[in-house]
């Protein structure tokens, strides 16, 4: 009879560390998916080619890059979320103008200069193609 309680304790408690444990596995997971489903990368293309792919959650301090194509040059500013040309040789300044972008909606493209600033996801993998079109 003894034994019998005893077996009855022991199968609570591996019940109680089983449920712990897959509760603890799904926070982590949870997590996981969240970090990754908020994770933006901006992708910046020079004439068709991927030359910088940016995460921008993990900027924390602003800098600049300048990006050289044909003798045309782009002021690249990469600031935390958010990604913008602040200067360029371009003659209509569309780049500049559209200031700094943080969502996927619309690149920044410079079309004298061929280059194409855009953000997608870490898991989006039709940003390339989109591009590359
Ligand atoms: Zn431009």
């Amino acid at each position: 009879m003894k034994e019998a309680i005893n077996e009855s304790k022991k199968r609570t408690a591996v019940c109680i560390v089983i449920t712990a444990a897959v509760i603890a596995l799904s926070l982590i997971f949870i997590a996981f998916t969240k970090l990754g489903s908020n994770g933006r990368i901006a992708y910046v293309y020079s004439d068709g080619e991927l030359i910088e792919t940016i995460d921008l959650d993990r900027v924390t301090s602003p800098y600049t890059f300048i990006v050289s194509h044909n003798g045309g040059e782009n002021l690249i500013e990469v600031r935390h979320d958010e990604i913008g040309v602040i200067s360029a040789t371009c003659p209509d300044k569309i780049c500049v103008d559209q200031g700094h972008i943080k969502d996927s909606s619309l690149p920044i493209v410079c079309l004298p200069n061929k280059l194409v600033v855009q953000i997608g996801k870490n898991s989006d993998s039709d940003v390339p193609d989109a591009v590359a079109q």
